[in-house]
């Protein structure tokens, strides 16, 4: 197991991880996702102080390229359609150069357990399945979706002094123009 001090990247399984795996069936396909923006500020920070992250899930929608790139995950970065993980999580570490020992996987799910095994950290939110809870290096005190992610990611960067964030620095991302215009009729742009 790789000691937080070493851990170079992240890669992130989407529901059970990020939510606490539910989802909103809608008439039309569509699936909703509610996600906590605890975990979400520090999947940004890790973004912002040169951290690798990767989003491999099983699940598919726009949804989930538009949230994480607002987090700053590069679409390139994020794997949907993922039924066996472990290869999409070799890919990642391919094009980042990374080697996979030092990267964390979390993941809740047996399509999972293979990448948790691989995995230089592997870990599961402590409501994960029996499998991934063999399978996994640390079971976190967190259940998905209620800080798991925020728990693994802040204490990874304390432990390398990178949990920082500057509030000069700007976002690096962009969300979509009618959202990103809605700054300008709010706050300090109204008189
Ligand atoms: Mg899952």
């Amino acid at each position: 197991m790789t000691d937080l001090k070493d851990i170079k990247a992240f890669a992130f399984d989407v529901d059970g991880i990020f939510t606490d795996g539910s989802v909103l069936a809608l008439d039309n396909g569509d699936l909703l996702r509610i996600f906590n923006a605890k975990d979400s500020f520090s999947v940004r920070t890790a973004v912002m102080n040169g951290f690798p992250v990767a989003i491999i899930t099983g699940g598919c929608s726009e949804s989930i390229i538009s949230r994480f790139n607002s987090l700053g995950i590069p679409a390139s970065d994020i794997y949907q359609m993922s039924k066996n993980k472990l290869p999409d999580l070799l890919h990642f570490c391919k094009r980042h150069n990374l080697d996979i020992s030092q990267v964390i996987f979390a993941g809740d799910d047996v399509p999972d357990v293979a990448a948790i095994k691989a995995a230089g950290l592997g870990i599961c939110p402590k409501d994960a399945c029996v499998e991934c809870q063999e399978a996994a290096d640390v079971v976190s005190d967190f259940c998905g979706g209620r800080r798991f992610v925020r728990d693994i990611v802040e204490r990874t960067l304390r432990s390398q002094d990178k949990w920082l964030f500057d509030p000069e620095q700007p976002w690096g991302f962009s969300y979509r123009e009618e959202v990103n215009s809605a700054q300008f009729k709010s706050g300090r742009y109204v008189e």
